[in-house]
């Protein structure tokens, strides 16, 4: 089953499914209904392979429809974390054994599994988190490319290359080994995706896990944990253990068996696991690695002299509306030149409005925002907003059937108000005027975070300035500041964004081993 030889094809970008195409519409409402019918089932832990149901139980819920319960999934405590961590230590012990091609091949064959299960798996994702068809199914690409990009690049973590070798009669190398049993805590926006691209990582460098998944989706990550296993990924190797963050995911870091901690995530929970993490616990004998992703206040940043000013609107829709702007990269703040304020705020609002907002579906271009409690944040933040600035468009929910909002856009917001500080995560934008290159500079780096950003300009000096000085992890000139590609444009966020981990790339995979030198005289 483990064969040492498995040949590793080049990676490629997978494509995303056809949704005009008539049949795949067909296969996708389809799928949509058989869903459905599966919905209310009760799933259990999964702890060393073993299925626990507990009494007490996670409801998860389809926020297209309030009342109706997509799935029941146990709740672990922290007896099942000291045996989840057990069982990994144990499966540990052979996994880090294996060469890394053999634990290579179960990410290929999980990503096959899914390519096969790709409209079911899109149609469970939009029903737990609210996404529409194209979204939903991007995160099932997302996860396939992730777990093949990880797979494909493991001789990157074999080895380090690059030493000096100073006389015949020694032999040094620096090989890299893994770190033992760790922590996977994933969001909600990108359950599978996200928990994949960490978890396929950390494996296939030979650690076990346990994954505490976010509460909002944890159908879904089951899902992918039995995937992993039908993959060929022996028990315990990856345990799932979701509950409440404040109770098992505190338990779960502080524990002192717990070795690394990969999390992604808001950034007030993030810097509560980083201020947990950095405690030595009684009988812990090493520094917990932390690897973080958070949140964002990500701007599109306009200047005076643009090509286009219809591309740059529709960018601006994309990456503010685009999942109820409910992504880490999505566009927050856009601050425009007061060359270009009054013409662009026009056409943004404009098209804000022509947006659909309904149940997934029925596939419309923005779905709900997730839960109640995002819900009443959202249109909390919408209520600083009117005072702040000046409504252009939106500013009510939808439907009450689900948790609807319509896109938001708030004109002459100014640089230090909330509504251009704080991360809102949903379908608010705010419009700030600058008056300068210079001005618009400050102002996009004028917040505590520093995920993403993008610039449109068309004047090539302030281009190459706009490369060295608007400070962000992954920067989009003359395009929007959602573009992330597994391999291709490696993602991750500057000061209170994380710890720029740049997820997609070799790097990334680095963070879930540690070098060894090992030197030799004769
Ligand atoms: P969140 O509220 O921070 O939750 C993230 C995960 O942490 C969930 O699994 C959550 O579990 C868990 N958690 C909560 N409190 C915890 C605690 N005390 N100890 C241990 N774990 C705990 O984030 P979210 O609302 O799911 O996701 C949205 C946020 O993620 C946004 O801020 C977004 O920007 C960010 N994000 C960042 C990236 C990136 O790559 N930078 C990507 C996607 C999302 P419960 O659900 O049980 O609370
Ligand atoms: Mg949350």
């Amino acid at each position: 089953m483990f064969e040492v030889n498995t040949m590793i094809k080049p990676f490629s970008v997978e494509p995303m499914l056809d949704l005009v195409n008539p049949a795949n519409k067909k296969k996708m409402e389809e799928t949509f209904a058989e869903v459905a019918r599966q919905f209310g089932k009760n799933y259990p832990l999964i702890v060393g392979g073993e299925r626990i149901f507990t009494e007490d139980k996670i409801v998860s819920l389809n926020p297209s429809n309030k009342v109706q319960v997509v799935g029941y999934v146990s709740k672990a405590k922290p007896t099942h974390v000291d045996k989840a961590i057990a069982a990994a230590e144990k499966a540990f012990d052979s996994w880090k054994r294996l060469d890394l091609r053999a634990r290579a091949a179960c990410l290929f064959r999980a990503a096959s599994i899914m390519r096969k299960r790709r409209y079911e798996l899109a149609a469970w994702v939009a029903y737990e988190c609210g996404r529409s068809w194209g979204d939903a199914d991007f995160d099932i690409v997302f996860t396939i490319e992730n777990l093949e990009y990880y797979g494909t690049m493991v001789e990157h973590i074999r080895e380090n290359k690059n030493l000096i070798h100073l006389g015949p009669n020694e032999d040094a190398r620096m090989i890299y080994i893994p770190l033992g049993v760790g922590a996977v805590i994933s969001p909600w926006n990108f359950p599978i995706a996200l928990m994949g691209g960490m978890v396929g990582a950390a494996v296939v460098a030979g650690n076990a896990v346990l994954i505490k998944p976010s509460s909002l989706t944890p159908v879904v990550t089951y899902l992918f944990t039995e995937i992993m296993e039908q993959a060929g990924i022996p028990a315990g190797v990856i345990n799932f253990l979701p509950g409440s963050g404040s109770e098992v995911g505190d338990y779960i870091i502080e524990h002192p068996r717990i070795r690394f901690i990969a999390f992604t995530g808001s950034k007030d929970v993030g810097v509560h696991i980083n201020q947990l993490a950095a405690k030595q616990a009684p009988g812990q004998k090493w520094i917990k690695r932390v690897i973080m992703e958070m949140g964002g206040k990500d701007a599109i940043f306009v200047d005076s002299d643009v090509d286009n000013l219809d591309y740059t609107a529709d960018a601006i829709i994309n990456g503010a509306f685009g999942y109820q702007g409910q992504k880490c990269a999505a566009c927050s703040r856009v601050i425009i030149h007061e060359k270009n304020y009054d013409a662009l705020a026009e056409k943004i609002a404009e098209r804000a409005k022509k947006l659909t907002v309904g149940p997934v579906e029925n596939n419309p271009d923005q779905g709900p925002v997730v839960e109640e409690a995002a819900f009443r944040k959202i249109m909390n933040y919408i209520e600083i907003g009117r005072k702040e600035g000046k409504l252009l468009c939106g500013g009510v929910a939808g439907s009450d059937k689900g948790y609807f909002i319509m896109p938001t856009v708030f004109g002459d917001i100014q640089p230090d108000a909330v509504l251009a500080q704080e991360e809102i995560f949903g379908p608010v934008l705010s419009l700030i005027k600058v008056k300068s290159f210079e001005e618009g500079i400050e102002v996009f780096n004028n917040t505590i975070y520093g995920l993403t950003g993008a610039f449109f300009s068309s004047n090539r000096t302030h281009l190459e300035i706009a490369k060295q000085e608007l400070h962000c992890g992954n920067l989009d000139l003359n395009t929007d500041c959602t573009y992330s590609i597994v391999g291709a444009s490696p993602f991750g966020g500057f000061n209170m964004s994380g710890t720029d981990s740049k997820t997609g790339s070799t790097d990334f995979m680095s963070l879930f081993v540690q070098p060894k030198t090992i030197v030799e005289v004769f």
